[in-house]
């Protein structure tokens, strides 16, 4: 059984069922990020978790022991809160070891745990302030010193970062991440945002209306969708949709004229088909993979070190992207030219 085991949780408020069976099992250590827009229940399975909120339904263990039924402080568990959650009339180091004295440990251990957890989230002089003495990202890090000074055998995130800066928001985040891999300590993170679940996560829950979509390495989440859903809340894509006319030879045919993958595809003939694309899976000009189709330039969109381009082929708007380089400038609005794709990049759903 994994370190962390949530199994077959449901959870309705009146008539809306917001947790659907929800099964996922986390490995001691193991970063997983709750990936989904808002009100598909990311708080709620992570309440169930903490022990605010009781599941209707399923159990969930920690290390082997069922802790469904349990009161919060019963859990050793450490939860940081999207707005600042630190209580105002403390100062940092008391907030910092609120969790210590409720847990009855002694003073001077509570102390030297007080100034390790201050060192450990890099504000080791900040201890007499008070919250409104700090900034966004500091009172967060100390929500998380806070959560992580009892020593909790999980932690839960949720959405952390959403209230902060961006510039902020992507060093803290890399900052988490490296705290949780210091200390080894199972996680929970939840966030609305893909490049955020991508960039930090051993795995990724991608969530949907109470259900988990997809779990998977965030490169499989990104590389390989299983469902139309995914793929969309998941970066930026493009759809091809066409009809399937070989399944053994992946040969479908489009507006535009029929393409082969080279590769089986397990549906029956004549079944609908969207090829999804990546927009860097698309290349400008021809002869540069195994399908070409003719294009026409609609959009260009410099972003700085990428160019977003889309065209039109066929009926059909794609998104592609190119890398600046100043000595091959993007093509004019409306020219008629190319696009070509790898068989091996296109995503069948
Ligand atoms: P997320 O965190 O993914 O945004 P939540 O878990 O907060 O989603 O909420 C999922 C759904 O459950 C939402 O529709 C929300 O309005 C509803 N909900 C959450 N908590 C309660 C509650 N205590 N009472 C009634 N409805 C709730
Ligand atoms: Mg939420």
């Amino acid at each position: 059984m994994a370190f962390l085991d949530l199994s077959h949780l449901e959870k309705a408020f009146g008539a809306m069922r917001v947790v659907k069976d929800f099964n996922l099992g986390i490995d001691k250590g193991e970063f997983v990020s709750f990936l989904g827009p808002s009100g598909c229940g990311k708080t709620t399975v992570l309440r169930m978790v903490a022990g605010f909120e009781r599941p209707d339904s399923g159990a969930i263990t920690v290390d082997g022991r069922d802790i469904t039924g349990l009161k919060p402080n019963q859990r050793s568990i450490g939860m940081v809160f999207q707005a600042y959650a630190l209580f105002p009339n403390l100062t940092v180091a008391e907030n910092v070891g609120f969790g210590l004295k409720v847990a009855g440990v002694a003073k001077a251990e509570a102390g030297e745990r007080v100034a390790e957890m201050l060192a450990l989230i890099g504000l080791p002089d900040l201890g007499a302030r008070y919250p409104f003495q700090l900034s966004g990202g500091q009172q967060q890090r100390v929500a998380l010193a806070r959560a992580l000074a009892p020593r909790p055998q999980v932690l839960l995130l949720d959405e952390p970062l959403s209230a902060l800066d961006a510039k902020i928001r992507v060093s803290l985040r890399t900052e988490i991440r490296e705290i949780q891999q210091r200390l080894g300590i199972t996680t929970i993170f939840v966030t609305h945002d893909q490049e955020e679940a991508l960039s930090i996560s051993d795995r990724i829950v991608v969530m949907n209306g109470g259900i988990a979509e997809q779990t998977g390495r965030p490169l499989e989440i990104y590389n390989r969708p299983r469902t139309r859903f995914v793929a969309n809340f998941v970066g930026t894509l493009s759809m091809l949709e066409g009809v399937l006319q070989d399944p053994a030879t992946g040969r479908v045919s489009l507006a535009e004229g029929e393409v082969t993958l080279g590769r089986p595809i397990e549906r029956p003939a004549g079944a609908a088909i969207t090829l999804a694309l990546r927009p860097e899976a698309l290349h400008l000009g021809g002869g540069r993979g195994d399908i070409v189709l003719p294009a026409r330039v609609t959009e260009v969109h410099f972003l700085g070190s990428v160019i977003r381009i889309r065209v039109e082929t066929g009926g059909t708007s794609l998104s592609l992207d190119t890398f600046n380089r100043p000595e091959t400038p993007p093509p004019p609005l409306g020219s008629q030219t190319e696009v070509s794709i790898a068989a091996s990049d296109v995503i069948v759903l």
